[in-house]
This record gives structure tokens, sequence and C-alpha cells, in this order.
């Protein structure tokens, strides 16, 4: 199988087996997993913070760092295809009685202005705008990228209103290496920021949320709070350490192979893509007048698997368990039944 579904179905490599099999551990619920430790710290050096958090998932990243900076009832501003929004089971409501105000960006990216006009008026009716949330890289827009200006042109109107910044970076090292930037030149304008272990950097568990000391202690308690407190999580954290280690530096590869499947199946006349668009690990193939459920379905028969992500288009992301070899082979695939 060419799994090009996601980069969440990448598998350990041996050397992060042999690491994960090495780790020295403790009970990090009292804080003494020195591997856990270690991570964190390294973390914090990476994203520029004083401390970070591992937590087990993205998703509870993003709720944790909504529950910290926000009060119920109040209301988070972001753009209409983020994944907080769509694909977090309305935890934010449920976990944080905060609402969620979904605006469409331009092309799928949050704008200063869009921001600028969601926020509610001092009203009595009105629900307060307490915090505004950014996806970078934006998943549902392609894996584009907002470089380190226009986060900050984010940051800077939110705090014109008086509201806190979330980043959810869960593809924050792609973005890093798409515009050759430190990733805590991005995360430098937020409140809270996170980024994943387990998508492209192919570790198998866990996020880290970045922060100042006071936040990330309330982080603390808020992970605990939502039943993500583990316990000898070194063994976990071992294979965080190596993917920073040794997978990190690899990231760029992954979006050379994306270009190259982009190209590919926009040079088939039954697909297009928007090459523009194609800037990290993440391509969004237009199927025309094919529904993508049958497109997707007729590729998994050949052992190409991709994932429909509207009525007519796929999402195919490459990641460091697919080589270039399966990329062509991917469009072999393609090119045999559409070309
Ligand atoms: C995958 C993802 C998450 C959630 O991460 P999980 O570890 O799957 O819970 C959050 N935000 C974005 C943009 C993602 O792509």
């Amino acid at each position: 199988m060419i799994d090009l579904r996601s980069d969440t179905v990448t598998t350990p490599s041996d050397g992060m087996r042999q690491a994960i099999a090495e780790a020295e551990v403790g009970d990090d619920v009292y804080g003494e997993d020195p591997t856990v430790n270690e991570l964190q710290e390294r973390a914090a050096a990476l994203l520029g913070t004083e401390a970070a958090l591992f937590t087990p998932s993205g998703t509870m990243a993003n709720q944790i760092c909504l529950h910290v900076l926000t009060d119920p009832g109040d209301e988070v501003i972001l753009e209409q295809g983020a994944h907080v929004f769509n694909y977090e089971t309305g935890a934010a409501g449920v976990l944080s009685g905060i609402q969620l105000h979904p605006v469409a960006g331009t092309e799928g990216r949050l704008t200063p202005d869009a921001v600028d006009a969601a926020v509610r008026p001092t009203a009595d009716v009105m629900p307060r705008t307490g915090a505004v949330s950014v996806e970078n890289t934006a998943n549902r827009a392609g894996g584009v990228v907002y470089s380190v200006e226009e986060m900050q042109a984010l940051a800077d109107v939110a705090r014109s209103h008086d509201l806190k910044v979330h980043l959810d970076g869960a593809r924050l090292w792609n973005a890093a290496a798409a515009l050759n930037v430190p990733e805590h030149a991005l995360t430098a304008p937020f409140d809270l920021s996170w980024a994943a272990l387990s998508k492209g950097l192919g570790a198998p568990v866990g996020s880290l949320v970045a922060g100042p000391d006071p936040l990330i202690t309330e982080a603390r308690r808020a992970r605990k709070r939502f039943g993500g407190g583990m316990r000898q999580a070194g063994v976990l954290a071992a294979a965080g350490l190596y993917a920073l280690e040794h997978h990190r530096p690899h990231l760029s590869d992954d979006h050379d192979k994306a270009r190259r499947l982009a190209e590919g199946f926009d040079a088939l006349p039954s697909f297009s893509v928007d090459l523009d668009r194609v800037q990290t690990n993440i391509v969004m193939v237009e199927t025309h007048d094919r529904p993508a459920e049958e497109v997707a379905e007729t590729l998994a028969d050949e052992k190409v698997l991709v994932t429909p992500f509207g009525p007519h288009t796929l999402r195919a992301v490459t990641h460091r368990d697919v080589s270039g070899d399966d990329i062509d082979a991917a469009l072999a695939a393609a090119r045999s039944i559409y070309g």
C-alpha cells in the first residue's frame, strides 16, 4: 500500500524504536520522568518559550490551550476550515463552555480584516470575544503557510482588541521548513502554541504545548482535568526527542515529494491541482466531474490510498514512510486508469 491518507500513518523508525526501548522513565504526574522533562525543555527551546508540556494528542493540546486562554461564555474567532471547529467533536463547548465563531478567510487563511470584523462589540446581549485561533499550516486549505509577518499581523489585530492568541501548529515544523525560518519565529506572537510529534515527525503519540511559565502551569492542570496526566510517558517522549533530532531535519523532502505528486496529477486531464497552494506536504486534487469517493476507491484497488476531502476533492499527504519511488508508482497507477 502507498498510504497518502495522512502523515499520521507514519510508524516509528528502527532508531526511534531503539530510543523507546532505552528510555529512562519515572512518574510524570510527579514531574519525575527525566525523558519527558528533557523533551519539554527541548520543545521550549525550539519554540522559544519558558516552558512546554507534553500531551497525548493534538486535539488535547488545542483544547488545553483554549481552556487556559478563555472563560466560559467566551467566543473564539477562527477560520471556518479550522481543525478546532471541524474535527474535535464540539470539545470546546463541552470542555470549556465556549463557542466558536468561524469566519471565511482568503483561500482558507484567516486575515486581519476578517478577525477585526468578527470581534463582538461590548453589549449586554452578546458573547465576549476572548481569543483568536490560527492554524499554521492550514490543513483544510491544503497545507498552506502563513509567513512570520502574517502571523504577527493577526496577533496584532487580536491584541488591539485585548484578545488572546492561540496557534494550532499541528504542522508547525512543516511551516518552518517551508519558510526556512526557526519555529520560534512563528510561535513568538502567540500566548500559547503547540506542535505535533505524531504527524510528519513520525512519533507514535504526542504533542507539545509551549508558552510562558504561568500559562504552562495552568495547562498542566487542564491536562490533568482532561485525563491527560501520564505516568511513565518517557517511552513516548523518547520517540519525540528522536523525531526532533533525526526526522525534523528531513521534512522538506516530504515537501519535494508533494510537489512531484501535485505536478503529476495536474498533468493528467482528469485532474487539476492548484500548484501555488502546494507549499508543504499536502496536495489537494480536484477530480472535476468524477466523485472524489469513487476515484479514491478506484485508486485503493491499485494500492494507492488517498482521502476524499469534498465531493470533488481528494487530499494526499506525503510523509517519511512514502518514498520518491512510491510517488512515481502512485502517479503511474493514476495515469494507467485516468491518463
Ligand atoms: C491532526 C490535527 C490536529 C489534532 O491532532 P490529533 O493528534 O490527531 O488529535 C489538530 N489540528 C490540526 C491542524 C491537525 O492537522
